[in-house]
């Protein structure tokens, strides 16, 4: 262990850079003020990380399901060659597609990337999806159609100090990315504008010039509404519209139903403050329209981001500086992870798997037949949900996610994984997914090992491996390489580094949207990190995109006409509330790191439902006191926090937490049509005081 190495946070997709110092089993963490997005600042997971290096709960030798059901230690070679004979005798008796791989988020490019290559070459499966579908998929999908291209902010983070007006949708950043509000202080002591959509009045939405508290699934609604007072008093840049944009007289028609008196009944944010904020909107001279998983993660999640993105459109921002659209991503790797071949519709570059010319291309570069290559596969939950259905998934193979408590429906999904024929886990932590595996494979963790990340603004940064993994401990790309080779496809995977990886990466997203072949470890080494597309050594990159064209065939963005549609499940006299979920500042995601280090477990040791001193009355319950929840798809039991900062019609249950406190055990598997993305954010609730054996629980 160096004494001090440069590298990059293991959680969110801002990936402050860190130092790590000391020795290997002293390790801390120290803040890079060099590395320009956090300029030093982290949040306390950040500072806590360090924790899970060390962890004596961490995964150091293969298990291996024996005889009586036990998870018990095995070598590597008895696990892997296990894992070969076990998929080979499934693809024999139900076909190729029966094996599916899930991948995730929080991989490097080069993990999600030889992912892909594995899923493809050696178990030539069509089915690999990755639970990020579970997070950016829909504003991915949104942006893709709209401006033919899909990068979360499609301008560097530093913009954000110099905008006017922000209108910042369903995001909790004060809360869940501290080190991002630097930038949201600076545009306020400039005499900048916040104005945050939420149906809480969350620690950032307290801060903000403006608080709109939408009723859960209604963003279309308001997306609209604010487009129809814009338009109204002649607020939107024809110019811009006519000179860059298609398709907006059919917006005008649909924008023209959504009257403020309107909107107000649709949606519940009272009919002068929705007009406030179109004003604050149309009299900026730049403004910029973020969104995050609020939404987006709905089953009209690509409709919200479409309507939000018909806003950015047609106040004629997008493609200049300090304003626009963009979408924040959430997971680590969020941005890179959807771009470089783990999708069930994807191959490296952001390329279609259904174009010839793509596969052309990628099937040059990985040295097979173009029809070697399998067609598209089925989406993530779509990808579970097949496992004890005729044709569908019958052995899993799962890296670095845990969908057993990320996945909507947890319980239901937890039932499939039950009735899988084989399932493996390749993870650091006996993740609840991992208890379920009949093979487990222990693999090192972030600091263990080199590899690339993207950040949320599409710039591409290096984690440094900083320590050796533990004695027994492999990474990822080798158990791939091994398995692979293994699989008979010792030749395609022959890498000694993550960097070879990383070249291969590069050539095979040569031309296609997300294209890193300019990009080296070098160069982001010496050049603080790379924005794509970069399509040669000597491209600068690219900060900004959009400026002269889109990337559509005739150069210019698309409005889309949206109406507000209903969320999947409306409350009624059963179940008479909203549902939604979300993140707390002290946990990452699924929790299998951060509820493992004691900082953050004793900052949010438990799930608190946040409820309304009118809900709450309903329901009997004081705060403080336990509090059952019951959807169409269960109950769990919280301890209830009673604040007036949420509507009086939504109940708040952060995620992190597995097995009763699970909040995804509630949720509902309604998807988008076009993304595939749950709806995490609404369904209906009954709430009612704990009685006394739930109390306990
Ligand atoms: Fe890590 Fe995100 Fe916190 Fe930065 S904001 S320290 S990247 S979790």
């Amino acid at each position: 262990m160096a004494t001090s190495v440069a590298t990059h946070c293991p959680y969110c997709a801002l990936q402050c850079g860190m130092h790590l110092v000391g020795p290997r089993d002293a390790v801390s963490v120290v803040g890079n003020a060099e590395f320009p997005v956090n300029a030093g600042g982290l949040c306390v997971k950040g500072w806590s990380a360090a924790a899970t290096l060390t962890h004596p709960d961490r995964l150091v030798t293969p298990l291996v399901r024996d005889a009586s059901g036990t998870l018990a230690p095995a070598s590597w070679d008895d696990a892997l060659a296990t894992i070969v004979r076990r998929f080979q005798e499934v693809q024999q008796r139900h076909g190729r597609d029966a094996v599916g791989v899930f991948g995730g988020g929080s991989l490097t490019n080069e993990k999600a990337y030889l992912l892909g290559k594995f899923a493809r070459v050696a178990l030539r499966t069509a089915n690999i999806d990755y639970n990020g579908r579970f997070c950016m998929s829909s504003a991915a999908a949104a942006a893709s159609r709209a401006f033919g291209l899909d990068r979360g902010l499609p301008f560097p983070i530093e913009d954000i100090r110099h905008a006017k007006t922000i209108f910042l949708a369903g995001a909790n950043i004060a809360e869940t990315m501290p080190p991002i509000m630097r930038y949201f202080e600076a545009q306020q002591v400039n005499g900048g504008k916040l104005i945050v959509a939420d149906p809480r009045k969350s620690a950032t939405a307290q801060w903000a010039s403006l608080h709109l508290p939408l009723r859960p699934g209604s963003d279309a609604a308001v997306a609209n509404g604010l487009l129809h007072v814009l338009i109204r008093e002649k607020l939107i840049d024809e110019t811009y519209i006519n000179e860059r944009t298609r398709g907006f007289d059919e917006v005008r028609q649909v924008a023209a139903m959504y009257w403020p008196e309107r909107v107000e009944a649709l949606t519940g944010v009272p009919e002068a403050s929705l007009v406030d904020a179109a004003r604050l909107l149309g009299r900026g001279s730049s403004v910029m329209i973020l969104t995050a998983r609020g939404p987006e993660q709905q089953a009209q999640g690509v409709n919200n981001v479409l309507a939000y993105i018909n806003l950015a459109l047609a106040l004629g921002g997008v493609g200049k500086p300090f304003s626009g659209y963009g979408s924040l991503t959430g997971q680590g790797n969020g941005q890179g992870g959807r771009e470089h071949g783990q999708k069930a519709d994807q191959l490296p570059g952001y390329r279609r798997i259904d174009d010839p010319a793509a596969r052309r291309h990628v099937a040059a570069v990985w040295g097979v037949a173009e029809d070697a290559i399998p067609g598209p596969g089925k989406s993530a939950f779509e990808l579970l949900d097949s496992i004890d259905a005729d044709g569908g998934v019958r052995a899993l193979f799962v890296v670095g996610s845990n969908v057993v408590v990320s996945a909507p429906d947890a319980r239901s999904v937890e039932q499939k994984l039950r009735a899988l024929d084989f399932l493996v886990v390749a993870d650091f932590f006996l993740s609840e997914t991992a208890q379920l595996a009949d093979v487990v494979l222990p693999s090192a963790q972030w600091a263990e090992e080199d590899g690339t990340m993207t950040n949320l603004e599409g710039r591409v940064i290096l984690r440094r491996r900083a320590c050796d993994p533990p004695a027994g401990v492999r990474t990822d790309l080798d158990i791939l390489s091994d398995l692979a080779a293994r699989l008979g496809s010792a030749r395609h995977f022959a890498f000694r580094s993550s960097r070879d990886v990383f070249a291969e990466l590069g050539r095979a997203s040569r031309g296609g949207l997300a294209d890193y072949s300019g990009i080296t470890y070098e160069r982001i080494d010496a050049e603080g990190g790379v924005f794509w597309p970069c399509p040669a050594v000597d491209h600068r990159g690219t900060p900004r995109l959009f400026t002269e064209s889109f990337p559509t065939v005739d150069g210019r963005a698309r409005f889309h006409p949206i109406a507000h549609l209903s969320p999947a499940e409306a409350p009624n006299d059963d179940f008479p509330l909203f549902l939604t979920t979300g993140r707390v500042l002290a946990q990452y995601q699924s929790g299998t790191q951060t509820r493992r280090v004691a900082a953050l477990c004793e900052s949010a040791p438990e799930v608190v439902a946040e409820m309304h001193p009118a809900a709450a009355r309903l329901a009997n319950v004081a705060d403080g006191e336990r509090v059952t929840l019951t959807t169409r798809r269960g109950a769990a039991t919280f301890k209830a926090k009673v604040t007036r900062s949420i509507r009086d019609d939504t109940v708040f249950v952060p995620f992190h937490w597995g097995g009763h406190q699970s909040a995804n055990r509630l949720t509902q598997a309604a998807l988008d049509p076009v993304s595939r993305m749950p709806e995490f954010k609404v369904c209906a609730v009954r709430a009612a005081r704990a009685v006394e054996k739930e109390r306990a629980e």
